[in-house]
């Protein structure tokens, strides 16, 4: 059995956080292959290494004293080194680094460091094989991630280590130049290592115990989701974003190797499983319920819309001219709603209202703005009669007024539209209605 365990910045943020790891890693020897993070913060008011980075880079760059700054990042690390005991010194690394900052060498290459570092400091600390992700994690010339190379060479050089840290977030191009993946992004290499070993299990460490059913900072101690597959996962997108980085599901999924979200503070919290399928329950009838506030609703109108061929295309042109992606799409007989973010509409709105006018000719345009989206998601709703009923009779006696409803085909999920005053507490409702009552 192979286990690919990534560890995030809140896990190795200090000596005291990584051997909380070391524990963990020490006390299954399937956990074969590390994928560090940069050390994150240790307390509210810290930095994350990574951001002290681009900072010291930013001044580098613009030809300031850097130096400064590196000494700092420098300090953190050595407090990780000294704090376990370590015969280990970075100085020849920090003065590569700064011949390589006062060159220029790029913004990518600056932030990689830190996950660079901290995996050499966690292969010297597990006596565990070093592998640098730029050796392994190819990114084409145009600097996309390139999985077919990647897969191909990765898997080769896991074959030569049985143990190994491969520090996450970036990798090179072929000519070596450094490239990484957007913030948060040692969760996908650690789901592209997952893959090439072909992993029993990726598990993903960071410092909550899985995915809540609801969002904490609206229900008091909500529930934690057990088992929950890729595609509800994805339907509850609004939640899922600072669990899990979004890409890091594709790579694993197509392998069908399932994530285990777990606590490094926690460890004997079981987490959230996120699985391709499963024939076990949910423990309610939703798995979850998040949603976000900031959409407007685009009401387009037009006389026997229904029958004219290529109206909806000619609206959505409208949006796509300008940039602007939709989140959701209900329509009437002679209507089509375009919900989209509010934030990204309201600077280009007379434009875009100006294009629908001129390329579908609707009756009338109404705008709705600052509404909240819903999905409330479960794949035990398919077999369970009256869930939208509930929901519904649960909001009106919590007195929010529904805007919009949008049930997806597969019955895995229900999109609501509220107002943003209203969004607390239909959340509220819905939990309590749910899970609460435990119906
Ligand atoms: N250290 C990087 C960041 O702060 C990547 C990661 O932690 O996954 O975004």
């Amino acid at each position: 059995m192979i286990k690919v365990v990534k560890f995030g910045g809140s896990s190795l943020a200090s000596a005291g956080q990584f051997s909380k790891v070391g524990d963990i890693i020490r006390s299954d020897k399937h956990r074969r292959y590390v994928v560090p993070s940069a050390p994150g913060k240790r307390n509210d008011k810290d930095t994350k290494v990574t951001d002290m980075l681009y900072d010291c880079y930013e001044t580098a760059e613009e030809e300031g004293d850097f130096k400064i700054k590196l000494k700092k990042i420098k300090d953190r690390y050595n407090s990780i080194i000294n704090g376990l005991h370590l015969k280990l010194s970075l100085e020849e690394e920090f003065n590569i680094i700064a011949a390589n900052f006062a060159a220029k060498a790029g913004k990518d290459y600056a932030a990689s460091r830190g996950e660079y570092l901290n995996g050499i400091i966690m292969a010297n600390y597990l006596g565990f094989d070093f592998i640098d992700a730029a050796q392994v994690i190819r990114f084409d010339e145009q600097g996309e991630f390139d999985a077919d190379t990647t897969n191909s060479i990765l898997k080769e050089r896991l074959k030569q280590s049985e143990y190994a840290v491969i520090p996450g977030f970036y990798g090179a191009k072929e000519d070596g130049t450094v490239v990484t993946f957007s913030r948060g992004g040692s969760d996908i290499t650690g789901s592209i290592v997952a893959k090439a070993c072909r992993a029993d299990m990726y598990e993903n460490w960071t410092d909550v115990s899985g995915f809540l059913v609801a969002d904490p900072r609206i229900i008091k101690n909500p529930k934690a989701i057990k088992v929950i597959t890729y595609r509800e996962l994805r339907e509850l997108s609004y939640m899922g974003a600072t669990v899990l980085h979004e890409d890091a599901v594709f790579p694993v999924r197509k392998a069908g190797i399932p994530i285990n979200i777990r606590n490094t503070n926690a460890p004997e919290d079981e987490g959230t499983l996120i699985v391709e399928n499963t024939c076990q329950p949910s423990l309610y009838t939703i798995t979850g319920v998040a949603g976000k506030k900031g959409f407007v609703a685009v009401n387009v109108e037009k006389d026997m819309m229904n029958t004219e061929i290529g109206f909806g295309r000619k609206v959505l042109e409208a949006f796509e001219m300008h940039g602007i992606s939709f989140e959701h799409m209900p329509s009437g007989i002679d209507t089509m709603t375009v919900f989209v973010h509010q934030e990204e509409f309201a600077g280009k709105e007379q434009q875009v209202l100006s294009s629908i006018h001129r390329l579908a000719e609707p009756d009338v345009i109404d705008l709705d703005g600052d509404l909240a989206l819903i999905a409330v998601v479960g794949r035990g709703m398919k077999s369970t009669r009256g869930t939208a009923g509930r929901i519904f009779s649960a909001l009106s006696h919590a007195n929010v007024n529904v805007k919009m409803i949008d049930q997806g085909s597969s019955e895995l999920n229900i999109i609501i539209g509220v107002a943003n005053n209203d969004f607390d507490n239909a959340i509220k409702a819905i939990y309590d209605i749910f899970v609460e009552t435990q119906l």
